[in-house]
């Protein structure tokens, strides 16, 4: 986010007669992995009392990382944050936390009456103290959209429980030395073309062969990678960057090794060629 503009963009709204309400801030984007400066964003919500609000479904947890704690500084000033721990925290899908500075601030947003259901109490929205526990904890129905759900925390509770705090930090790290990994392995190749230098496990990345046309770029990773889709040993995604598609990868599995990133990358390569070849066998 070019956060340098935020000002002259809420006073645009506010000259238009709108009310900005919030910020929200990418850590990180899904599509490249590129991190928000939330201190930058803090500052803003700050300076025009709204609401700050930092998407870190795949990536807030970085900040376990010791060499990565940057990427997520000023994490501590937000007013929500949502963390998804199906994505980095190796929880089962669907494992979603929504995080509140104050915890008072959970029951405001979902306040609603259903007589059947729902009481008022006395204690609530009450400040709460560290080791504390929560006002109204036994009613998730007063801080949440849905009625029916499930204590998704018991999942992360049974991981803390069972392994400890470390076995976090072990992956988060591991999947980022397998990014860096990749993005090493493809500014070797001269066939392939790196999109940035990846701050996390999120790795973009094209088939560039001299031979290939640039305006065919596009096309032909698609096919390479819906080539290698098919065939099944492989899975990787793609997006598009500024209208261009990039093959991508999140590297999830911590036991990747430096061998299957150079499996994939010689397929992707191989079947980048192959499709060169065809193309001047048939002029497609
Ligand atoms: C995965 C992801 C989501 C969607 O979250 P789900 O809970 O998996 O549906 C939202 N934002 C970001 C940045 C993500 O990476």
């Amino acid at each position: 986010m070019r956060t340098e503009l935020i000002d002259e963009l809420v006073a645009a709204a506010r000259e238009r007669g709108l009310t900005p309400v919030a910020l929200v801030g990418s850590a990180c984007t899904t599509s490249t992995g590129t991190y928000d400066d939330i201190g930058a964003l803090a500052d803003a919500a700050a300076r025009h009392q709204l609401w700050l609000h930092i998407d870190g479904a795949h990536g807030a947890a970085v900040r376990l990382d010791p060499d990565r704690q940057h990427l997520t500084a000023g994490l501590e000033r937000v007013d929500s944050l949502t963390l998804d721990f199906h994505k980095m925290l190796m929880a089962p899908a669907l494992t979603t936390g929504l995080f509140f500075r104050e915890a008072g601030d959970q029951y405001r947003t979902f306040q609603q009456e259903a007589d059947y259901l729902l009481r008022e109490s006395a204690d609530e929205p009450a400040a709460e103290g560290v080791g504390q526990r929560p006002a109204g904890w036994s009613d998730i129905a007063k801080r949440s959209f849905e009625c029916t759900k499930r204590t998704l925390s018991l999942r992360v509770f049974t991981l803390l429980s069972a392994y400890g705090p470390e076995v976090f930090r072990d992956y988060v790290v591991q999947v980022g030395v397998l990014g860096r990994e990749l993005a090493r392995l493809v500014r070797q190749d001269p066939n392939l073309e790196l999109f940035m230098e990846p701050d996390v496990n999120i790795v973009c990345f094209r088939f560039v062969a001299p031979a290939l046309p640039v305006e065919q770029r596009s096309a032909v990773n698609e096919l390479i990678r819906s080539t290698l889709t098919q065939d099944g040993r492989r899975y990787i995604v793609q997006t598009k960057i500024a209208g261009q598609t990039y093959l991508r990868c999140t590297l999830t599995n911590a036991f990747t090794t430096s061998g299957h990133l150079q499996a994939m990358l010689r397929e992707v390569v191989t079947t980048g060629q192959r499709l060169l070849d065809l193309r001047a066998a048939l002029p497609l």
